[in-house]
């Protein structure tokens, strides 16, 4: 498999790797698929070459990724380990504190902003995730891959792909995904573990999403807030995955789903086309061009009008099949 790197070569972080003694991996905040998957994955590549591992992340990790854990995870990162940070496409995204004292020493990504904030940058912005980097490690190491590591590469990829739909599906993905299917994945367990644990609040809540959607001409919104959090009984991190069951009205260029959190809005948005990662960083955010996210101290209606004028100059808002964008 090629994977095309920015910073350093593949053969060089995996001579970086075998050099490791004491090692911490962590990832982004308000993980996902891709941030478990791959920081797990690289876990095991790394105990395999004989150095002492943790992950540790400071967040809770989603209940629907636990599996993927072989320990419970470290909250902060042990002081004379190395940190390995996976998926995270600026430093202040880290999901451990780092006092300081942490310097990133390998930096694995494959969001096409990342700004090689590392010692050692494996950067890759063709590749459909992270996990799929980690996967070149393991080719580059002549490391076999067993049914653990191969669930928790073929999860980074799945879910980053939206389950092999999404724009970024290469046949290098899916030579992979063979590889892993050969390890002995076995795609409708881990379907079964990702996509059918929900709770019938996280059901109700994605159905407000969709009640509450608007549509200003080539833009959806979605925003959901604390009364449709009370209404449903799920809490803000149940709706996230909301965002996926946007994408289906004919003629919409960029959906939006902005959710209430503690002191402001989360945004996330998702094009077929458009460069939503320009958009997300006018709010401080970031991302891929096709999927990205901000979060805002404004409650969600400005959050919105706020939205609504940074998209004005990218999608017509008013092609008459909608409300007005005010
Ligand atoms: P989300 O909509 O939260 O699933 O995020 C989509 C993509 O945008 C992911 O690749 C995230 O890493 C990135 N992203 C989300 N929120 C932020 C943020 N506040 N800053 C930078 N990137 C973000
Ligand atoms: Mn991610
Ligand atoms: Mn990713």
């Amino acid at each position: 498999m090629t994977t095309r790197t920015t910073g350093n070569t593949t053969r060089e972080v995996a001579e970086f790797l075998k050099g490791l003694q004491k090692a911490a991996v962590t990832t982004h905040t308000g993980a996902d698929g891709d941030a478990i998957g791959s920081a797990i994955a690289l876990l095991y590549l790394v105990r395999s070459l004989g150095a002492e591992i943790v992950f540790c992340y400071s967040e809770e990790v989603p209940s629907y990724l636990r599996w993927l854990l072989p320990d419970e995870p470290l909250l902060e990162c042990p002081r004379d380990y190395d940190l390995l940070v996976v998926d995270t496409s600026r430093p202040d995204r880290v999901g451990v504190p780092r006092d300081g004292v942490h310097p990133v020493r390998l930096n694995l990504d494959h969001h096409e902003d990342n700004p090689l904030y590392g010692e050692k940058n494996l950067v890759d912005p063709l590749a459909a995730a992270s996990a799929q980097i980690v996967a070149s490690l393991y080719t580059e190491l002549g490391v076999p891959l067993d049914r653990e590591s191969a669930e928790a590469i073929y999860t980074g990829v799945s879910t980053d792909t939206g389950g092999f739909r999404f724009r970024n599906v290469s046949p290098e993905a899916h030579e992979l995904v063979a590889d892993l299917l050969r390890a002995g994945v076995v795609p409708a367990e881990i379907d079964a573990r990702l996509n059918r644990t929900g709770t019938v609040e996280q059901l109700k809540i994605v159905g407000a999403s969709l009640i509450n959607v608007e549509r200003y001409g080539e833009a959806l919104v979605a925003t959901v807030g604390k009364d449709d959090y009370e209404r449903t009984g799920a809490t803000e991190l149940d709706s996230k995955e909301s965002i996926d069951h946007l994408r289906t009205v004919a003629g919409v260029e960029v959906v939006a789903h902005l959710r209430e959190i503690e002191g402001g809005t989360k945004g996330s948005l998702r094009s077929e086309r458009v460069d939503v990662g320009e958009v997300a960083r006018i709010f401080g955010g970031g991302g891929h061009r096709l999927a990205a996210g901000y979060t805002t101290p404004k409650p969600p209606h400005e959050a919105k009008e706020d939205l609504l004028r940074a998209l004005k100059g990218v999608v017509n808002l008013r092609d008459g099949s909608g409300g007005g964008a005010g």
